[in-house]
């Protein structure tokens, strides 16, 4: 899996954040190797019975939604903030858990300060402290 390929998926992943209707702007691609099997930003939810005002489906959710099991897929996820810039995007806890279960084994994702970060997702709910930097990604 070449650097070009990982900064090409995360791109596309920052390109759904930036299409996302939410209050915070997310999107999520999921890729075996440079194959790309779905990609979404995150979803209103629009029947909700729920109580929460501001309910969506967490874009790594809505991009689980599309596809069947596949061996050893990675997210890649990324955030944007209101005039586009790019922000931190790690899987919350719930998207960790969905992930595994769905064997999705490796998230990249982008940070406030212009790095990709990975981190193996584990089954366990509030893994938070496996990221680790990868690289630096420029000119988005
Ligand atoms: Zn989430």
């Amino acid at each position: 899996m070449s650097t070009k390929s990982q900064i090409r998926l995360i791109r596309l992943a920052i390109q759904q954040a930036r299409r996302s209707e939410c209050r915070y702007k997310v999107g999520a691609v999921i890729a075996q190797g440079s194959r790309i099997l779905s990609a979404s930003a995150n979803l209103q939810r629009n029947s909700s019975p729920s109580a929460f005002k501001f309910a969506t489906y967490h874009a790594e959710e809505a991009a689980l939604r599309q596809i069947r099991f596949v061996r050893n897929p990675t997210v890649y996820v990324a955030r944007v903030g209101g005039s586009g810039n790019v922000l931190l995007a790690k899987p919350c806890a719930r998207c960790q858990y969905a992930l595994h279960q769905a064997g999705v084994a490796k998230a990249l994702y982008t940070t406030d300060g212009g790095s990709i970060h990975s981190m193996r997702i584990l089954g366990t709910l509030g893994n938070t402290r496996r990221g680790m930097a990868v690289r630096e990604y420029n000119g988005m």
